[in-house]
């Protein structure tokens, strides 16, 4: 029974005291970061406090940031990696056997269908997209007693589609199957799929949870439940330390610096996207924009439900001056900086279709060439309103024709 005492505290307190308590020893406030690969035993086995042997298996500073991480997503562990990738490789390694199969939603991250598609079917792993973001579409694409993964991203990626996490859970229990939700663009400031039945979430904490656009890194976090007989949590950890694409204590440091404030930016960053999505549909010269913020979303209704707080720091759009306009929308902006990745401090602005989303083209899942994403930053609102009004005048001037030449994105297409 839950005695009001043993209420947690809330997710700001959380966020900075959790897994960061002073260290012990000097009273250092921030736990220092410990760069070092070894530990010194007493005796054969004899270890000092902590247990630590080696910095693959733990690592002080790694495993602040897991703790800290797995209390603001309601998760019993966590477990930081290299990247967001490395998590999600290393997930999928530590559940899937030769002749499994996985049903990612349509707006996946692209990275993970590469993964899917490309590395791991290889070892024999089978997959299926749904078409849309529905949970009655997931069902229906589930193989009975062959699906072992169900993958959901929500919102996703450009397009700010809302899925059901709750929904999705039924049919994964149903099929006796592991939902992971990707969490990276809710964050656990705005939503806890594990409280809402999914079995593990991943992160790319090189985006929000960093928060500052100076850090790779990913995470998994998993909570009670078992996996064929076994707890996720002991699967996790012998992978992470088997297969070693474990967080560096450095980035560890970072990540964990970035999660002590991130309730605090995800408000801001939530402010300042509603602000500028409804600038953008008050402009003539917009011809569509996807926010579940706005109440003409069509998921509106579903992501107030949902996402606890805002509807996030994204927002994409389509010019109505086509792809012309929306080169030159990301030639013109002076505050937002035309590149890939999301979730700092400062706004960033690309053009999906041939830049981060470019593996997609010729298939069902292509995005428009003239959507372009916003990722909006925390700086003043003002300022945001003022540059998006000059770079789409300047846009809509290019789609009429008195183009000053839009930037050529090729190379950045072909780094991303
Ligand atoms: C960036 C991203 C990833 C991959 O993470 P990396 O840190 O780049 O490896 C996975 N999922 C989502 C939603 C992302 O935005």
């Amino acid at each position: 029974m839950t005695r009001p005492t043993d209420a947690l505290p809330g997710l700001a307190t959380r966020a900075v005291h959790d897994g960061q308590q002073p260290d012990p020893v000097t009273g250092a406030v921030v736990p220092p970061i410990y760069q070092t690969s070894t530990f010194v035993q007493d005796g054969v086995n004899e270890f000092r406090t902590g247990g630590h042997e080696y910095s693959r298996g733990s690592n002080p500073t790694r495993n602040g940031f897991e703790e800290q991480l797995a209390s603001l997503e309601r998760g019993t562990r966590a477990f930081a990696f290299a990247s967001g990738m490395a998590a999600e490789d290393a997930l999928l390694r530590a559940v899937l056997a030769p002749g499994d199969h996985v049903v990612l939603a349509s707006d996946v991250y692209g990275g993970t269908f590469r993964l899917v598609d490309q590395v791991l079917s290889s070892w024999g792993i089978e997959h299926s997209v749904v078409p849309s973001a529905s949970a009655d579409d997931a069902a229906a694409t589930v193989r009975p007693g062959v699906t072992r993964v169900l993958w959901l991203e929500t919102p996703s990626n450009p397009l700010l589609r809302v899925a059901d996490v709750a929904a999705w859970a039924v049919v994964a229990r149903d099929a006796g199957a592991l939902l992971v939700v990707d969490n990276t663009f809710a964050t656990p400031a705005l939503q806890n799929p594990l409280t809402l039945g999914a079995h593990a979430v991943v992160h790319s904490t090189t985006k929000y949870i960093g928060g500052h656009s100076d850090v790779l890194g990913g995470a998994v976090v998993v909570g009670d439940a078992p996996w064929r007989g076994e707890p996720l949590a002991e699967l996790m950890a012998f992978q992470q330390f088997a297969c070693g694409a474990v967080a560096g204590p450095f980035d560890a440091f970072l990540a964990a610096r970035g999660l002590k404030t991130l309730p605090l930016r995800v408000e801001r960053h939530c402010v300042n996207a509603l602000e500028v999505a409804r600038f953008l549909r008050s402009r003539e010269d917009v011809a569509e924009v996807n926010y579940p913020g706005l109440e003409e979303h069509p998921q509106h209704e579903l992501a107030s439900r949902t996402l606890n707080g805002g509807f996030g720091g994204i927002v994409s759009f389509r010019p109505a001056g086509g792809v012309a306009a929306a080169h030159e929308f990301v030639r013109a902006s002076r505050l937002y900086s035309l590149s890939v990745s999301l979730g700092g401090v400062e706004s960033l602005a690309c053009v999906p279709q041939s830049m981060t989303h470019a593996s997609r083209v010729g298939t069902p899942y292509e995005v428009p060439e003239d959507l372009v994403r916003l990722s909006v930053g925390i700086e003043d609102l003002a300022d945001h309103l003022a540059d998006l009004e000059q770079a789409l005048d300047a846009a809509a001037g290019a789609a009429s024709g008195d183009s000053r030449g839009s930037r050529d994105t090729s190379s950045v297409a072909r780094a991303a």
